[in-house]
């Protein structure tokens, strides 16, 4: 156990006690040793229980289904540091001590904390759901426990944390904004909590933004030094970097290029406007013209749409038209303001990105005059789903590291 204090002096801020255990995970009964951490000074005043390394994995895939870790005497203890998936833990290839950021995603129903290397790999990813109605303090302390575990479980050593969430958040104080999945978070400032609880220098971004600095780091943008990252799902986001660096507007504030204004006379958005682009392009609004036809029963995803038009249903069709036509006309009006090297599109509607893909390029063509529209690449995103934790790593490194140097002589 002296190992295991060594190996994470944080822990000894706190009066810890770390003691073995014999542990058999109640669904699989498997037995296993493992220790556990008693924090008899923290805020939290708890104890987490860890199995030996091999078995992290095993232990995290039944948390996922509910179980608990028990001890031989019947006492249980759900392992609330491990409480959502952990994915990507192999360790080989891991050297102690290994420098890593630490990517913190904070999205309307989970938060995804993971370590990603200098390549932009997801080293360990945990996610936890929110608990809104709990506060911002409880969120704060479960992130913390997952660090410490991965740090713990790892070997790796978190020198910066970056973090991305959704809108609006305020880039240069680190505070929410009111975000409307987070009612009473506003004015949490994650940043300097962070900062202060562990000693590392923490920057934040809009999700979006976060998104658009990880694809042009490692993603489809790779060695682009002006690319706007559109985000296409349940609504529109964007992020714009220009000469390798990420646009804000006057305060730090974040462009909303899903609500730039398509059709006066289309529907009420979210925003309160009537016809902006997400209003007309995203997910839903496919969802909702598909619904209205004549005939057809409603409930259809907007996967289950693109589905059915690839099977050749015709309504279904019309409604992938009608959405490639609202898309490719905001993208269109994209390239003409900003003429970028490339457009990265991501998000959930991506994944029908081969029923789209032609439509767009055309729109593109027909309506982008007066740029040189050939120069700007339209790709999809690459980095996944993970794209949210990638992001949030380079939104340290954009900020913070030396390499930001090498980010902007990549993108020459
Ligand atoms: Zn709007």
């Amino acid at each position: 156990m002296r190992s295991i204090l060594a190996a994470n002096r944080r822990h000894r801020q706190f009066n810890m006690q770390v003691s073995g255990f014999d542990a058999a995970i109640s669904k699989s009964g498997i037995g296993e040793r493992g220790f556990e951490v008693r924090y008899e000074s923290a805020p939290w005043q708890r104890s987490c229980r860890y199995a030996t390394r091999p078995l992290m994995p095993r232990v995290a895939e039944d948390g996922r289904r509910g179980a608990v870790v028990k001890a031989p005497d019947g006492k249980s203890t759900h392992n609330t540091a491990l409480e959502g998936s952990l994915q990507g833990s192999n360790q080989r290839g891991t050297k102690q001590g290994e420098r890593m950021i630490a990517g913190i995603d904070v999205g309307g129903t989970k938060i995804a904390v993971g370590l990603i290397d200098e390549t932009g790999k997801v080293r360990v990813r945990t996610d936890t759901p929110i608990h809104v109605e709990r506060g911002p303090q409880v969120a704060l302390r479960g992130i913390m426990e997952i660090l410490r575990a991965q740090e713990q479980q790892t070997g790796l050593v978190i020198e910066g944390i970056g973090i991305g969430c959704t809108g609006p958040v305020d880039p240069l104080t680190g505070e929410l904004g009111d975000v409307n999945t987070l009612p009473g978070w506003q004015a949490w400032n994650p940043v300097s909590e962070l900062s202060a609880e562990l000693k590392v220098t923490v920057a934040m971004e809009n999700d979006a933004d976060a998104a658009a600095l990880g694809e042009a780091r490692w993603g489809s943008g790779k060695g682009k030094r002006s690319l706007v990252c559109i985000t296409v799902g349940t609504g529109i986001g964007a992020g714009v970097i220009l000469n390798g660096e990420l646009y804000r507007g006057v305060q730090g504030s974040h462009p909303e290029i899903g609500h730039h204004i398509v059709d006066p006379a289309g529907p009420y958005c979210t925003c309160g406007a009537y016809g902006c682009w997400e209003s007309l392009a995203c997910g839903p609004a496919m969802e909702q013209w598909y619904a209205e036809q004549d005939g057809v029963s409603v409930g259809q995803t907007a996967k289950e749409i693109c589905a059915l038009a690839r099977a050749g249903d015709r309504t279904a069709l019309l409604a992938v038209r009608r959405g490639s036509k609202y898309l490719g006309m905001g993208i269109a009006n994209v390239v003409t303001m900003f003429m970028p090297e490339a457009i990265v599109l991501g998000g959930s509607m991506m994944q029908s990105a081969d029923l789209l893909l032609d439509d767009l390029q055309a729109i593109v063509t027909a309506n982008c005059r007066i740029v040189p529209y050939q120069l700007c690449k339209i790709a999809v995103a690459s980095l996944g789903p993970d794209v949210g934790l990638i992001g949030a790593a380079q939104v340290w490194h954009h900020r913070f590291s030396k390499s930001k140097g090498q980010y902007e002589s990549r993108c020459v």
